[in-house]
């Protein structure tokens, strides 16, 4: 048996030893010629896997630090945040916040963002940025992220920023091909990396756009990335610990192959819908638009969610998630990201299955 407890919540996940192992490196100076050396052999891989042939730019914050910046950069005008949960919803809240004019598009929890309903609110000229969350990681929806940037790509001068926090590198992202103006990442979920670190791009225009806006600030100000990016250096002093985790995972992704690891995923989720399928359990999230990273059950049977994960986690040393935001206790989440192989999620089944409270 393991020696801790091993997390299926949708993050932070479990992180491999190998990587932990990366992790312990001698430290360098963030202004040394090693630094840059390190950051330089990353970038290739980090815009083939963002799709852009911007810069990436590597942030020592959470998601949420980037969330904000990216609203705090870019809105002039208006922002819709689009929201259908409880990330994409607190988008909004954040926008307040920074004092910005914001409207939401809301949707039901569990129910997508869907494109007629982006058009029409965009066709009332009011907004030039758009927030989006790809993967909303409390409802287990995966927005129809190609269908959306079309819609935004409809409108001048309409900025969309897109969170990829649970989705990246699970499936396909295509920056540039979808006109998607930030893209932004974090560590703790499908990269399976300790958290404290996130990944974003910028767009040319969006760059163009940030340049007359006031009030950017200094530690989320685009400008201060893309100036040291230039020279393989951040503005601050980074987490350089998780940058070598980070190097870690990226020879691991690439040494498995990009569309290996999207099938990997494809596979894991799939064994997980199977378990389900087999209690009748239902999704939260409708057919179509279910994420790939993790999946969002509805405990429509009432059952005592706690009790089973205090079992999952007493006697199989494992956990998973019950319900997140409003829908806690109504939903439960099993996170298949990151390092997880048919073996490991098969472990997982045959735990869920010894402990599972329900009827079937
Ligand atoms: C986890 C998550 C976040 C927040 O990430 P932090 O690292 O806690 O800032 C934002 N968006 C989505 C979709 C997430 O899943």
């Amino acid at each position: 048996m393991r020696d801790h407890v091993k997390l299926f919540i949708p993050g932070p996940i479990e992180v491999s030893q190998d990587t932990f192992q990366a992790m312990t490196q001698p430290m360098i100076g963030h202004r040394s010629g090693d630094f840059a050396k390190l950051y330089e052999r990353m970038m290739p891989k980090l815009q083939s896997l963002f799709g852009t042939e911007r810069p990436v730019f590597l942030s020592t914050s959470s998601a949420w630090g980037v969330m904000e910046a990216s609203v705090r950069n870019l809105v002039k005008k208006k922002v819709l945040n689009c929201c259908c949960g409880a990330f994409s919803d607190k988008w909004f809240d954040v926008s307040q916040r920074n004092g910005l004019a914001a409207d939401q598009l809301q949707v039901e929890w569990g129910q997508p963002i869907l494109p007629d309903a982006l058009r029409a609110k965009l066709a009332t000229g009011e907004y030039d940025v758009v927030t989006l969350v790809h993967n909303e990681t409390s409802t287990g929806v995966m927005n129809p992220l190609a269908e959306l940037a079309a819609v935004v790509q409809e409108f001048d001068d309409v900025l969309l920023i897109v969170d990829t926090v649970s989705s990246f590198s699970t499936v396909r992202t295509e920056m540039d091909k979808l006109g998607i103006d930030v893209l932004l990442t974090g560590t703790q979920k499908a990269l399976a990396l300790p958290p404290g670190l996130a990944l974003f791009a910028v767009s040319q225009r969006a760059m163009d756009r940030a340049a007359t806006v006031e009030n950017r600030g200094y530690y989320f100000d685009f400008f201060e990335f893309e100036k040291n990016a230039e020279k393989f250096m951040t503005p601050s002093t980074p987490c350089i610990s998780l940058l070598y985790g980070l190097e870690h995972q990226l020879n691991k992704i690439f040494d498995e192959g990009v569309e290996e690891r999207f099938a990997r995923h494809a596979k894991l989720n799939a064994m997980v819908h199977a378990w389900a399928e087999k209690h009748e359990i239902e999704h939260f999230a409708p057919e179509g638009y279910r994420s790939m990273a993790l999946t969002t059950f509805a405990n429509t049977e009432d059952l005592d969610l706690d009790a089973w994960n205090k079992r999952l986690k007493d006697e199989h040393k494992l956990m998973i998630n019950m319900g997140y935001g409003k829908i806690k206790g109504k939903t439960f989440r099993i996170s298949n990201m990151g390092d997880e192989t048919e073996e490991t999620i098969a472990e997982l089944i045959e735990a869920l299955d010894a402990t599972y409270p329900g009827a079937k």
